[in-house]
């Protein structure tokens, strides 16, 4: 296509492929047989509407299993969606086993490291690296280690042994964006390894995912991610849920985290620190009544939100 340009020359505008809502879509489907299958199981709507969905047949290829990496901050609704996942895959007499694995308890080991015990190790400068949940030092959130160290890494490690166990070669990870955060899904650039969202193939929103558990007569699901979260804490409304929903939880790890992050110096971080991009106790920003979330944050990748 020939377009004219502000100073008066035609330049040539080619249209590029865009690869990760296209290209990136399909590109598991020429390692469908050679590849083992996991469904990165968050148990929050999304990714539980897809195992449900695999269940019942309606996606193209069975996963080969399901991973649910868990971090010991969830609340306890995740454990019960968890719990009805697994009952309702007995029901079909196993036909996509899930899987839990834990890297360790991530609030316990960030409080660990805040009070003193080097749980992530020295650095050579003597100084202390941060690798707990994610933080606001100020008003930008820190680099995001849990996601890797909590989520990623345990549930990468199993479905590799798995694959190599069930002489495969390729791994194909399903997971359950929906249209409203396509710009989260992005193909893996290991030659092994390739990503499938079967509900972007669906085209489906989150909110089709609320209607298809209520047309399927399956009980509401709601969200999974830590409790502790600040990529969550930090919207208004979700805090003050996690406050009214679980008012022990939020005294014991909510407030008392809040409480010990403000000095981080010792892992190097000049900053004070936040639960929340407003820079607020975690006690005075619930009670606001609405604030502008100006700053893009994102939720947790995989399976957090998985
Ligand atoms: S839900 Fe939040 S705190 Fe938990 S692993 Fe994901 S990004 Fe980290």
């Amino acid at each position: 296509m020939i377009q004219t340009n502000f100073l008066g020359d035609d330049v040539e505008i080619k249209k590029k492929k865009n690869k990760y809502t296209f290209g990136g879509l399909k590109s598991w489907q020429q390692y469908k047989d050679k590849a083992f299958h996991y469904l990165s199981l968050g148990a929050g709507r999304q990714s539980s509407v897809m195992y449900l969905m695999a269940l019942n047949g309606e996606i193209e290829h069975s996963p080969n299993c399901a991973i649910f990496a868990d971090t010991g901050n969830e609340p306890e609704h995740v454990y019960s969606q968890l719990q009805f996942l697994i009952d309702e895959n007995k029901k079909t007499g196993g036909k996509i086993p899930i899987y839990v694995v834990s890297a360790g308890d991530l609030l316990g080991d960030s409080m660990a490291a805040i009070n003193g015990n080097d749980i992530w190790g020295d650095l050579p400068d003597g100084s202390s690296k941060w690798g707990g949940v994610i933080l606001w030092a100020g008003n930008a959130p820190l680099k995001r280690l849990c996601t890797i160290d909590y989520k990623i890494q345990p549930t990468q490690k199993l479905a590799k042994k798995l694959m190599i166990e069930n002489g495969f070669k390729f791994l194909v990870d399903w997971r359950g964006h929906t249209v409203d955060e396509i710009h989260r899904a992005k193909q893996d650039k290991r030659r092994f390894y390739w990503c499938r969202w079967p509900l972007l193939e669906k085209r489906y929103s989150d909110n089709d995912c609320a209607v298809w558990l209520q047309k399927n007569g399956y009980p509401e699901f709601l969200w999974s991610a830590c409790i502790v979260c600040p990529f969550r804490l930090n919207q208004l409304e979700y805090a003050k849920k996690v406050k009214l929903m679980y008012p022990e939880r939020w005294e014991n790890e909510v407030i008392k985290l809040d409480n010990s992050i403000r000095d981080m110096s010792r892992f190097g971080i000049n900053s004070t620190c936040y639960l929340n991009s407003k820079q607020m106790a975690m006690n005075d920003f619930v009670e606001l009544e609405e604030i502008d979330n100006g700053i893009g944050f994102d939720f947790c990748d995989n399976g957090c939100g998985l």
